[in-house]
């Protein structure tokens, strides 16, 4: 027997769950996915009802016909190519000049007033960083010969509209001053893919899949809108939303998720790895080198091996890492009636710590007071 309603559904639809087309089947087909489950709510799939299968013959994806149909997009034939190349979906407005590989070296970008100039010189430079991602700049990138701006390769080429498995709204790119990112709920500068108007996220969030094959866990990680308890196993911070293991009891925030595999410090003179779990199983007490401070074992934490040093990852990257910290930058917090001028200082004492502020840091020229901006609270920030 088969629903009325099972007949209408459309054949072919395109989900935000999944990057591929699905196909309507009545009946389960491809049995040997059983034991893999919905790729959507990950519950039991029945031989006797009917699913949505991928198109393409080598993935393995399968879904419930209600978990599919309630995030679906559109039905019928969607070229992902059309969607990402077509004219009006390009960050590069247009090509000035193109060298014999084909590669545009001169251009003009929505984000940026002047043209850009791609440069191939593939440099380790820790303070060059990209004005879209805030990551530093390690391969290919466009520079402004007229202004300090700069932007990864990749990042040029992202296109301006996508979808995202996170809501079925068309996501936009647009440029931002500062934004808290809805994903790992970082203050950011740069770029931001705003969705439904509600919704902006980071460009190393918006990469992040929903479902993590076993990468940092010993088990498939997926996200759950609504996880509402515990603690984030890598931290230990409250965690409301973000990833959750299919099969045991681990949490992860986005921002842990997000964490690159390598860091690098002052404290050390090598790049420092991430670590999930200590080894070192003799010690009574661990700490953390960079704020001296006490470290749980179980939690993730940045390891060099050559110096044994070990510190929290939010001791390594500080409070703001995605916040453009260029001097002359203004920023706005709500209880203060002033902007905040970014500075570099040698001596002067913040206000909030007491303790002197020897690098970059936050001023009011119209109050005489200077700040740290890891002393800034997350709240004071203002998005503007
Ligand atoms: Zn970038
Ligand atoms: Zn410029
Ligand atoms: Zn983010
Ligand atoms: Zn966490
Ligand atoms: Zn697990
Ligand atoms: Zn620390
Ligand atoms: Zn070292
Ligand atoms: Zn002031």
């Amino acid at each position: 027997m088969i629903h009325k309603k099972c007949v209408s559904l459309p054949r072919i639809i395109k989900t935000t769950w999944h990057h591929h087309e699905i196909i309507h089947n009545y009946f389960f087909q491809k049995q040997e996915l059983e034991k893999h489950g919905c790729g959507i709510c990950f519950g039991e799939l029945l031989m006797k009802y009917g699913s949505y299968d991928c198109l393409k013959q080598d993935c393995n994806f399968v879904a419930h016909v209600d978990c599919a149909m309630e995030k679906y997009l559109a039905t019928g034939q969607i070229n992902d190519q059309d969607e990402e190349s077509s004219e009006n979906l390009a960050s590069i407005t247009c090509v000035i000049e193109m060298n014999q590989h084909g590669e545009a070296t001169k251009i003009k970008h929505f984000s940026h007033e002047h043209d850009l100039t791609l440069d191939n010189k593939i440099k380790e430079d820790n303070d060059k960083r990209c004005d879209a991602c805030m990551l530093s700049i390690s391969t290919s990138f466009y520079y402004c010969s007229q202004c300090e701006f700069l932007l990864h390769k990749t990042c040029v080429e992202l296109p301006r509209k996508k979808h995202h498995w996170f809501h079925e709204s068309l996501f936009t790119l647009h440029v931002e001053n500062t934004f808290q990112c809805g994903l790992c709920y970082h203050y950011c500068s740069g770029f931001a893919y705003h969705g439904n108007n509600t919704y902006k996220f980071c460009l190393r969030c918006v990469g992040i899949s929903r479902i993590i094959p076993r990468q940092r866990h010993k088990h498939t990680l997926f996200f759950d809108f609504d996880l509402n308890k515990g603690q984030c196993n890598a931290c230990g911070d409250y965690i409301h939303r973000g990833y959750k293991c299919k099969d045991c009891t681990f949490v992860l925030h986005v921002k842990c998720m997000a964490l690159p595999q390598r860091a690098r410090h002052k404290c050390d003179k090598h790049f420092l790895e991430l670590t999930f779990h200590d080894e070192n199983a003799d010690l009574e007490e661990y700490y953390c080198d960079i704020c001296e401070g006490q470290r749980d074992p179980n939690h993730w934490f940045y390891h060099c091996a050559i110096c044994d040093n070990s510190a929290h990852p939010k001791c390594v990257f500080g409070k703001y890492p995605f916040l453009k910290k260029k001097i002359g930058e203004t920023y706005k917090v709500w209880n203060h009636h002033h902007p905040l001028i970014c500075v570099k200082k040698s001596y002067d004492i913040c206000l909030r710590c007491g303790l002197p502020c020897q690098d970059i840091a936050l001023e009011c020229k119209s109050c005489n007071f200077t700040l740290h901006f890891d002393c800034l609270d997350l709240e004071d920030l203002v998005a503007f």
